[in-house]
């Protein structure tokens, strides 16, 4: 059997090898060493944002978040529906009400211009999550938050490098959250993630909560005799061995974002004409928004033809995927929250969305054969 066209190959540039080697030879593998502190410092550079931390998962990195707003029993977060789970299960942990708004059919991510209707006495935080790695209107959701006395938490997992007007996703709210996993642009060998913690006043529970709870960082330090139990916290450590694997990849990581573009941008200059045609919708890159060419999806006219569409694909050797199944359409997702305004989109649009392979080691080749198959079946309706 031949083999198919795979939609994702985790990013692999060289060298991550090389570094866990040297890793394992510097004798300290918990986590807050040599490559740690250069991938921290590295996201703090390029984000000009605040303090990062390297964490297990970007799941982990929403986790510590909710724990640093204080969030609790009945506060309410609002949220996209269109998300993965992991946005979300973070504030129910701990005991939240999700208050889900529609998205903006052009780029899937919350509409900006419905989410005063979703703000009440117990808001305490909006959780924008940057689709594909383009910005949500970060203007507008700014002044809504600080009107409104709210805390604002970016979903950037998809979005390192990615820029809202000329400033880092994941620097522009109090709390900026990254995935490393092995499916994002950039991984730490296959789970891992960040947070950049923006605010300062959050600031000076982080290094307790990161740590289980103790002040243990603070005692390296030579800042206290003895670490002690202080607070809540988990155990929010990357190792040594993943920090070593992702400082390879952050360092080479305009290679592999120009290697991302040139793929998108041949799709979009491909599948243009087809749009023109109306047989598929194409996304839409909001003015002034510079995106890291993390998925390239398009939508067709139907849930029906976009079902066929990727059965389609499959025959011909290529795998394309749907995306996020809106969290509202499950019975958790009910249970845990309102939907707040009309679903126009977020259903709808969701079940039309389709993702074409795009990965670092993805050859013209490759490509050729998606648009040569994108074609085939859009030609003949
Ligand atoms: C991948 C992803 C996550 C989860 O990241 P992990 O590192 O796997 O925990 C969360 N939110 C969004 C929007 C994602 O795409």
């Amino acid at each position: 059997m031949q083999k198919k066209i795979p939609f994702n190959r985790p990013t692999f540039i060289g060298g991550e090898v090389d570094n866990v080697i040297d890793a394992t030879k510097r004798g300290s593998l918990g986590g807050n060493g040599h490559y740690t502190k250069k991938c921290q410092q590295w996201i703090t550079q390029h984000m000009g944002g605040g303090r990062t931390f390297l964490t297990t998962s970007c799941t982990s990195a929403l986790e510590m978040a909710a724990i640093l707003m204080d969030i609790k029993y009945g506060d309410e977060v609002i949220v996209p529906s269109y998300t993965y789970v992991s946005t979300i299960n973070a504030f129910l942990l701990r005991g939240a009400t999700l208050v889900y708004v529609d998205v903006d059919p052009g780029t899937m991510n919350i509409d900006h211009k419905l989410i005063a209707a979703a703000i009440t006495q117990k808001t305490r935080a909006i959780v924008v999550v940057h689709y594909a790695g383009v910005a949500c209107e970060m203007d507008s959701i700014t002044t809504l938050a600080r009107d409104s006395g709210v805390y604002i938490v970016e979903d950037a997992a998809q979005a390192l490098t990615s820029k809202y007007h000329s400033r880092s996703l994941g620097s522009i709210g109090d709390i900026g959250c990254f995935s490393f996993h092995e499916t994002k642009n950039f991984t730490s060998g296959g789970q891992g993630g960040a947070i950049s913690i923006n605010n300062e006043e959050l600031l000076a529970r982080a290094e307790v909560v990161y740590d289980n709870g103790t002040n243990r960082m603070q005692f390296l330090r030579g800042l206290v005799d003895y670490y002690h139990w202080e607070d809540i916290g988990s155990n929010f450590f990357m190792s040594e061995v993943q920090a070593a694997y992702l400082w390879a990849q952050l360092d080479k990581s305009s290679i592999i974002q120009e290697q991302r573009s040139k793929l998108w941008r041949r799709y979009r200059k491909s599948l243009r004409p087809l749009a023109e045609q109306r047989a598929i919708t194409l996304p839409l890159i909001p003015d002034d928004c510079e995106h890291n060419a993390h998925i390239f999806f398009f939508k067709c006219l139907s849930a029906e033809q976009r079902n066929a569409f990727i059965a389609h694909m499959d025959l011909g050797g290529v795998v394309v995927c749907a995306h996020f199944v809106p969290l509202h359409s499950r019975p958790i997702g009910l249970m845990s929250g309102r939907f707040v305004g009309q679903d126009r989109f977020t259903t709808a649009d969701s079940q039309c969305l389709v993702r074409l392979p795009l990965h670092y080691s993805m050859s013209v080749e490759e490509q050729n054969v998606v648009i040569e198959k994108c074609w085939t079946f859009f030609k003949k309706r």
